[in-house]
């Protein structure tokens, strides 16, 4: 990493400060991901790609500037990647997965909002997050009320676009979702000085589908017994696809999965046949949070399948590829992205139908509602869940948690205490 520095200094980080992150997320890393056994040799790239988020990555978004494009700074899963990429501009992440840079917002905001919101604004607050000197525009929603008055204090600073996801899915707000979707066409064309064209439109679906089918494959893979990679791989898979170049990142995925299809067929797991199999719920866990993924699988169990927005909520549901004319293809675009269901949504019946049959097609034995500390969204809704997953006879246990390690010793002994109870 120490090459680096020269990059991070003009990008007017604070390099000391920085690099007491890097050592930060490492540690918890090397505590979490890299002490687990038997891991899939294909692993090794993924792994990379969160070393290298700081590093590696952020040399490539200053060539792809160099070369006159320009990057965007995302939020949430709702911002429609494919229209950006058509016009040459590379979206990233920037969601915070690290409990050091919490401390830094909450020096300014209030502390009782989510970690995730908190650990994103620490970073660029403390001038530790290289991507916050980069991006041409930040793209923000309103999922929820942190987000959308945090957005309001830095549109003032940024450039700023905020697309609003409606709250309901009915006509008005489906119609409102497809305008929505057709700015954000207006203003990455005004961004990049230059017009979404169909064809390259269609090849920009193309690559975000690949990946989605490749995610999509991984998911299935995990529905093995035992199943051929940690439910805590998975997850760097998952943050991996938020950062990395999608090309390469579905080359190298597929890879993986032959080499799971491979492990299956010679019975090579990190679990033993007939090991607990759990779901995990809720929010999100971007880079720097394995908390819950760890916790649970150095409990005994393994995660096989996750209803997350690091998980499935991702790379469910294909955008329509069969439409060929620009209004078709953003029409495709949004509708594909309202399907996503966020907990911002009410009523949200599909999303409890989704959880109770992901669970099942899972096999699993028991679900993890993983609740952000105050997000109100996914806590108040993980009652329905609870009880939708009562009548189907699916024991479940709510955690609310943040990303400090505090509360590590507690929470073991209650997800100790559910999976006996799952016999
Ligand atoms: S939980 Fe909701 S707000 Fe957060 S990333 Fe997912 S869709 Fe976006
Ligand atoms: S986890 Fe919940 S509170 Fe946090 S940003 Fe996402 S929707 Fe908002």
């Amino acid at each position: 990493m120490a090459n680096h520095e020269k990059m991070w200094q003009e990008l007017g980080l604070d390099v000391e400060l920085h690099n007491e992150l890097l050592k930060s997320i490492d540690r918890t890393f090397q505590q979490t991901v890299g002490a687990q056994k038997n891991r899939p040799e294909g692993m090794k790239y993924f792994d990379n790609v969160l070393h290298e988020s700081h590093g590696g990555r952020v040399a490539e978004l200053l060539d792809v500037k160099a070369k006159g494009n320009k990057v965007i700074g995302t939020f949430c899963i709702y911002v429609p990647d494919e229209i950006a990429m058509a016009v040459d501009i590379t979206p990233i992440a920037l969601c915070g997965g690290t409990n050091f840079s919490v401390p830094y917002a909450e020096k300014m905001f209030p502390r009782d909002i989510c970690p995730l919101v908190k650990s994103t604004l620490g970073l660029a607050f403390s001038k530790t997050c290289p991507y916050a000197p980069i991006k041409n525009m930040a793209v923000g929603e309103t999922t929820c009320d942190a987000k959308k008055k945090t957005w309001e204090i830095l549109a003032g600073k940024v450039n700023f676009h905020v697309m609003e996801v409606p709250q309901k899915k009915e006509e008005p707000d489906i119609k409102l979702w497809h305008k929505e979707v057709r700015e954000f066409k207006d203003k990455v064309e005004g961004l990049a000085g230059k017009k979404v064209e169909s064809k390259r439109l269609a090849e920009t679906i193309e690559i975000m589908n690949d990946k989605r089918r490749a995610l999509q494959k991984l998911n299935e893979l995990r529905k093995h017994d035992p199943p051929p990679i940690s439910g805590l791989d998975a997850l760097v898979v998952m943050q991996a696809a938020l950062n990395d170049e999608p090309v390469r990142f579905t080359e190298t995925l597929n890879q993986l999965n032959d080499e799971l299809e491979e492990r299956i067929e010679k019975g090579i797991s990190p679990f033993t046949k007939g090991v607990k199999r759990i779901m995990i719920a809720g929010c999100p866990a971007v880079m720097g949070n394995w908390k819950v993924h760890w916790l649970v699988e150095t409990s005994g169990a393994a995660i096989v399948g996750d209803e997350t927005c690091t998980g499935s909520r991702y790379f469910e549901n294909l955008v329509d590829e069969t439409a060929k004319d620009l209004v078709g293809q953003l029409s495709a675009l949004a509708e594909r992205y309202m399907k996503i269901n966020c907990a911002c949504f009410t009523p949200n019946t599909d999303r409890i139908e989704g959880v109770v049959k992901k669970a099942k097609e899972s096999n699993v034995q028991g679900v993890v509602q993983y609740i952000l500390q105050y997000c109100h969204g996914y806590n108040v809704e993980a009652i329905r869940v609870d009880g939708a997953l009562k009548q189907a006879n699916i024991p479940s246990l709510k955690i609310e948690t943040d990303y400090s390690e505090e509360d590590v010793g507690p929470l073991r002994t209650r997800v100790e205490a559910f999976l006996e109870r799952l016999g």
